[in-house]
């Protein structure tokens, strides 16, 4: 009895670990599941989920692809510009350094002395050197358009992208010769690639056609999977591809920009621009940068979502690439081609990010070389064509600050009307509201007018007012007898505008501080729109300017004449100013107009 319920007992836990052994494999294979559902929403080549069933959890797997032996190669390098330092020529290589920034608009010369596969400093956030990757990543072709590129800085380029880029993933790298005139830009080019580099190729274009049909060309004879486009004088730095590629084989109607950093135009030193911005415009179409939302910065080294892409370096699949039309092949030269794309991939259904984790350099010109290629103002005619298709009402805030953009045949347009008909593309509006939400703060498609306009009176000198007078060529700020009491002549009308900065009306010189000391002079320098040194507010109630950075107040000495800032002191009668027209009602708004 006693051996039948010590057997019986055991046969009992024996079950039950049994059924709870079962339950729990089938919970870990159920949530292995989910996992996998959730990543397969947007599997390489937009896979369907139907498809995507098939697909094992191996899929997921996430690996290290830093090329650790390399990395400690270059690590090593010493020489002129290795790690990115700055770098001079000796009075002995001068020699063709004038004829040479001429035709490039950058210190070519030396280019030709810094090693092709020099080393370049890795400035990525820490934590992306221990960050992994999927495994399974798209493969990938390199396109690059030139016309007339330097030989070094086309071949730094290619040389970078290959010592820099795992090799069964980079199948090709496409270069395309924008009708370039330097003697080497064809059959030596060709040779030498063919030599040394024998994963890149050229294709010669046989007359001008400018970046974005190059770009088009190069991406016709692509064959990859992904297609990377760089400018013809860039350095990949280390580990720049899975960065850009995951966030695609996540969800291919996914645009990725890697940071892209500066290689200054005189010494070649390779550094950081900033920790990165979101790209915009403004209402010329400069192209501009917004801040990174909280939600980004909490997340250092996580793709970002980006309104607009800088225009020379993104990686896109080829297959989302096509479905938007590729550019609109009406767009001439140079310009304006980023905002075309950028449009479409977020209104037509994609979405385009940042990835702090890839970063390459690019060179930025000190001036353009290029002679326009009697096309007239191509770069308006592109940007009419962009407004005209992308735009809808908000094009109007583009005329409204280019009149001229109205007058320029644009050509014709339907073909790119139809595609946004075809994809049942997204309303600007929805653009705006949606994705470059904050852009109207900073630029607003209509300008508010000012906070205040007129004499700037002071209340413990009544008799002086603020004046921007002349003292020989140049324009000084103090204080001096308010005109409107003498007549006699000064520039005592201001405006204290949205930009937050206060300029005789009409101008474009602002009251600036720099220095912190007490008793700070007030100066007149060009307006940056920047708020800081030029950044005024008017306490309507204390009568207060208050000066930006470390609060203080404008304030006069009546006997020296002068005009400076002062820390804010409720009893001072000097700090009080009447600023003769008061928009109260934009005053009372003050923190939401202008801010980003
Ligand atoms: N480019 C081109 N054809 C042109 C103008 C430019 O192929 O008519 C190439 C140029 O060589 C470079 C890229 O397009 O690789 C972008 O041009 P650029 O670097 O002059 O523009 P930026 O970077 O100065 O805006
Ligand atoms: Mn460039």
């Amino acid at each position: 009895m006693k051996r039948n319920t010590k057997s019986l007992l055991k046969f009992f836990l024996l079950s039950a670990v049994t059924v709870l052994i079962t339950v729990l494999i089938f919970r870990i294979f159920k949530s292995v599941n989910y996992v996998e559902q959730a990543h397969l929403v947007g599997l390489i080549h937009g896979a369907q989920p139907e498809e995507s069933q098939h697909v094992n959890h191996i899929d997921n797997e996430k690996i290290d692809w830093h090329d650790l032996e390399r990395i400690r190669r270059d690590a090593l390098r010493k020489g002129l510009g290795e790690q990115g330092a700055p770098a001079y020529l000796s009075p002995t290589e001068m020699k063709n350094y004038d004829e040479l920034y001429k035709v490039n608009g950058f210190n070519a010369a030396l280019s030709d002395k810094i090693a092709l596969d020099r080393a370049v400093p890795d400035i990525r956030h820490r934590g992306c050197k221990t960050k992994k990757y999927l495994k399974n990543l798209p493969s990938v072709s390199v396109i690059v358009p030139f016309h007339n590129e330097h030989w070094t800085t086309l071949l730094r380029t290619v040389v970078s992208v290959i010592n820099r880029s795992p090799p069964q993933i980079l199948k090709e790298i496409i270069l395309v010769d924008d009708a370039s005139t330097k003697p080497f830009s064809r059959k030596p080019l060709d040779d030498y690639l063919a030599a040394n580099l024998t994963k890149s190729r050229v294709i010669h274009l046989p007359e001008r056609s400018g970046l974005i049909r190059a770009r088009l060309a190069g991406a016709r004879e692509a064959t990859s999977d992904v297609l990377i486009f760089l400018d013809s004088h860039t350095e990949a730095n280390i580990n720049w591809l899975p960065p850009l590629l995951e966030p695609i084989a996540q969800d291919y109607k996914t645009c990725v920009c890697p940071f892209i950093d500066v290689i200054q135009f005189e010494t070649f030193q390779y550094r950081s621009q900033d920790e990165g911005a979101r790209g915009a415009f403004d209402w010329e179409f400069f192209y501009k940068r917004l801040p990174l939302l909280a939600e980004d910065l909490k997340h250092p080294t996580e793709p970002f979502k980006s309104p607009i892409m800088a225009g020379g370096l993104f990686a896109i699949s080829r297959k989302f690439f096509w479905e938007l039309g590729g550019y609109d092949e009406g767009l001439d030269i140079w310009g304006g081609e980023q905002y075309e794309l950028s449009f479409k991939i977020w209104q037509c259904g994609g979405q385009m990010v940042d990835a702090p984790c890839s970063r390459v350099g690019h060179i930025y010109r000190k001036f353009s070389p290029f002679p326009n290629p009697g096309k007239g103002d191509f770069v308006g005619r592109n940007y009419r064509r962009v407004a005209e298709v992308w735009m809808d009402e908000y094009a109007q805030y583009l005329y409204k600050r280019r009149p001229h953009y109205k007058q320029i045949d644009p050509g014709d347009l339907t073909e790119q009307k139809a595609l946004r008909e075809r994809l049942k593309c997204k309303p600007f509006k929805w653009f705006m509201e949606h994705i470059a939400f904050d852009l109207p703060l900073k630029y607003p498609p209509i300008e508010p007018g000012d906070f205040g306009t007129g004499e700037i009176r002071n209340l413990g000198a009544p008799e002086f007012c603020v004046d921007a007078m002349f003292k020989g060529k140049d324009q000084v700020v103090g204080i001096a007898e308010c005109v409107s009491d003498t007549k006699k002549v000064g520039e005592q009308n201001f405006s204290l505008t949205w930009h937050k900065d206060i300029r005789p009306k009409g101008k474009s010189m602002c009251l600036d501080v720099s220095d912190p000391n007490d008793k700070a002079d007030v100066v007149l320098f060009p307006c940056h729109g920047m708020k800081g040194n030029q950044y005024w507010k008017y306490d309507v109630e204390k009568q207060w300017f208050v000066h930006g950075g470390n609060m203080r107040c404008l304030d006069c000495d009546p006997g020296q004449k002068r005009l400076y800032v002062r820390a804010c002191d409720m009893d001072s009668k000097t700090q009080k100013w009447r600023l003769e027209n008061v928009n109260l009602t934009m005053i009372s708004n003050w923190d939401n107009i202008g801010v980003a």
